[in-house]
């Protein structure tokens, strides 16, 4: 399913250009448009789930397949032996200003912890 006003959504439609790196049945990932290190990269489910928050129990795999993704990515990206970190921002306090769920794929640099 997908929400048809929704940022993500429309990037898996083709409706807004992205430069993607990988894609699968159920997972898309490209380039973040406003990148915070070398290599950023958005995971994300191809279905419409707004966050981690309002995942379910029957996203278990999903979840699954978007983690070892950003995996291969990493390797893909020449950034897994330095290091790097995947990040899921949830709701307001936790800064997620998309509501489709995404996994943060940030590398390329040392990042700095905690986060702000
Ligand atoms: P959040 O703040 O929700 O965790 O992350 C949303 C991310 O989406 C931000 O890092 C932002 O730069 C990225 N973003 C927002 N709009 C677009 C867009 O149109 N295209 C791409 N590729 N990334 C976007
Ligand atoms: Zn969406």
């Amino acid at each position: 399913m997908s929400d048809p006003t929704c940022l993500f959504c429309k990037i898996v439609a083709g409706q807004i250009p992205a430069e993607v790196v990988h894609r699968t049945d159920d997972v898309l990932a490209f380039r973040d448009i406003n990148p915070a290190a070398p290599t950023h990269i958005l995971v994300i489910p191809i279905e419409h789930i707004s966050s981690l928050a309002a995942a379910e129990d029957e996203h278990r795999e999903l979840l699954g397949r978007i983690a070892l993704a950003a995996r291969d990515i990493a390797i893909e990206e020449g950034v897994s032996e330095s290091g790097y970190r995947t990040v899921m921002n949830t709701g307001g306090d936790g800064g997620q200003s998309v509501h489709h769920l995404h996994l943060h794929l940030l590398g390329g640099r040392a990042l700095s912890w905690p986060a702000g």
